[in-house]
Order: C-alpha cells, then structure tokens, then sequence
C-alpha cells in the first residue's frame, strides 16, 4: 500500500509499505481524508525525530475489514489517534490529554496511508461512525475542532455574550472563531491577523472585528476595567502574541496557550498582569474522546461546518506540495486522500 512518509529534508515522499494484520479486537480502514495538522509540520521541523515516520491524525476512513464486534466493512468513521486510559489520577482529575497511556499512536501506522489499522483501544474509545448525511470534508475536522474545544471549555466562559480575541487567522484561529460561533452564539468575537488575506477570511466566516495585531490594543480600554476580552486564545505563539493576549485580556480574564511551541520556547510577563489583576494563562493541549463526541454531535446538529476552510484535496503522492502550500501560507486546511 501507499504512504506518505517524512524525509530527512523535513517534508513527505510517497512510499510503498506492508499492510498491516489486524488482531482480535482491531480493523483496518481506508482512508478517505487525513487533514494535515500544524503538529504534522512541528513535527517535520523538528530535526530530533527519525526519518521515515508516517504522520496524520485527522483521519476519516471507511472500514474494510474488521475483528471488533462494533465495526463492520463498510462503516464510515473518524479515527482519533490517542485516547486515555480513563482510570488514572489525571483522567480522574479531569487531565485526561496528560495520561500516560495518551500519547500512544493508535493508528498503524498513521493517517498519512492509504490503508490503517485502528488498534483496539482505538476501536473501543476514539473511533465513532458518522450519519450518512455528515459531508467527510467536515468529519476530518473531529480531532481538530475537539482540541478546540477543549481550549474553549478551559477558558470557562460564564456570560451569554463573552468577549473573545483569537490571535492568528490560520486554520486552527478560524476553527475557533467557528467553534467559538458552535457553542456561544452570542460570542462578540475579535480576530487579529497580519495577512490581509486570513483576515478577510475571518471577516467572511462571521468574525465580528477583525484588525491586524497592532491595531488589536486599541479595542481594550485600561481606563475601563469591564472592558478587554473575557478570553484570548494564542493560536500564534511567542513573546509577541503573549504581550498581545495578556494585554487585551479583562482583569480576570483568561488567556488560553494552542500553539505549539519548541522544546526551549520562553516567554517573559509583568507579573502583575497576571498577579494583580487575576488574569489565568492556561494551556490547552490535544482533545479527550468526550469532546471529540461533542464536537461530532455539533457536526450532525449542522452547528459547526468548518468546510469553508478547506483550500486544498490532494492524493498522498503530492503531500510534499500539501507541506509547502502550508509553510507558505497559501493554504488553510489541506485534507490528503488516496
Ligand atoms: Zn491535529
Ligand atoms: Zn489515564
């Protein structure tokens, strides 16, 4: 079968590999659509990590073989590619995302393949069948939209028409604004992005300010304390973006950290800002299998269609282009297909 794989020179080549035997309790899909993930191209970057790995997570598939009593050839499904163990402290506090068993790949060997095989924990807790009518363009947004999610639970927001600023209008900033819209309707949501381009994006998807991030300080009033925004998601990252998001945060406020940052990334604040004025920063990091079913249920409800943010369907011998279109910014979410 065919696989996209990562080189030595950090993108992905097309190469053949053995399907994977599935065992009791297992399946093996094909693959329909694998988004390519801003963890995919952290992960491309990182020059630690050993050529030859078969990335993607964000899998929709079609089952073609199956020794689990829940599957049978022919469903449809999303294939989340980590789930907890459910019974250890951090599940139980509520950190499921930090369990020990979460960070195994559940997919063999991962979604960038033509064929996978979805290993029993992933059978049992992360693999969900979709409606017929749910378009598999939005399905590959689950994982996503469910890391989303759990960003949006952690900022807590308590009123009916929070404030919200996302910094950063790529992908993952617009798939807040959209899930922000899916489950706050009355959100007041203020995006802040350099490119014209993303920012006339946001404005189309229904972002209610959109400005650069220079311009994004004057929005929030020092001299009034009820002003400035009730959450500030980072989609963006580092010393600049931080300054930004606890700047225009409301004393109490909460800033929620998504991106990824490398393994010596440090930021410095006034401590007051955060001290002094109650401000939270909090991180956000992957998604639980309980919002990956909320998400799919926002999904079939129709209250969240992220599609408008798809730019690019590409088959798996062209995922090198898929990286550049991505690292070049000309691209928002490239679904990879077979
Ligand atoms: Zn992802
Ligand atoms: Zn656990």
């Amino acid at each position: 079968m065919k696989v996209a794989r990562t080189t030595a020179a950090g993108s992905l080549e097309l190469a053949e590999a053995p399907e994977p035997p599935i065992r009791t309790g297992e399946a093996l899909i094909e693959l329909v659509y694998c988004g390519l993930c801003g963890t995919d191209l952290y992960k491309l970057a990182d020059a630690d990590r050993a050529p030859g790995e078969v990335l993607g997570h964000e899998v929709v598939g079609r089952v073609i073989a199956s020794h689990a009593d829940s599957l049978a050839p022919g469903d449809r499904v999303i294939a989340p590619h980590h789930a907890p163990c459910g019974d250890c402290r951090l599940c139980r506090s509520g950190a499921e995302t930090m369990c020990s068993q979460f960070a195994e790949n559940l997919l063999d060997p991962g979604g960038f393949s033509e064929r996978l095989r979805l290993k029993a924990r992933a059978v049992q807790r992360t693999v969900r069948k979709l409606d017929d009518g749910l378009a598999d363009e939005a399905a590959a947004f689950v994982e996503p939209a469910a890391c989303v999610l759990r960003g949006i639970d952690r900022a807590d927001l308590r009123r009916k028409t929070p404030a919200i600023v996302v910094i950063g209008a790529g992908s993952m900033g617009l798939l807040h604004l959209l899930v922000v819209r899916a489950v706050s309707p009355g959100a007041r949501i203020v995006i802040a992005e350099p490119d014209a381009g993303r920012r006339a994006t946001a404005r189309r998807l229904g972002a209610d300010t959109v400005v650069p991030p220079d311009a994004i300080a004057d929005l929030a009033d020092p001299a009034k304390p009820q002003a400035g925004a009730d959450a500030v998601f980072d989609t963006a990252g580092g010393q600049r973006a931080f300054d930004l998001a606890l700047e225009v945060t409301r004393p109490g406020g909460r800033v929620v950290l998504f991106a990824h940052a490398a393994h010596d990334a440090r930021v410095s604040f006034d401590i007051n800002a955060v001290f002094r004025s109650e401000r939270q920063v909090i991180g956000a990091y992957s998604g639980s299998p309980a919002e990956q079913a909320r998400v799919l249920d926002l999904l079939h409800e129709g209250a969240l269609d992220p599609t408008p943010l798809v730019t690019h369907r590409l088959p798996l011998d062209r995922a090198a282009e898929a990286v550049d279109l991505c690292r070049r910014r000309e691209a928002l979410k490239v679904l990879l297909h077979p």
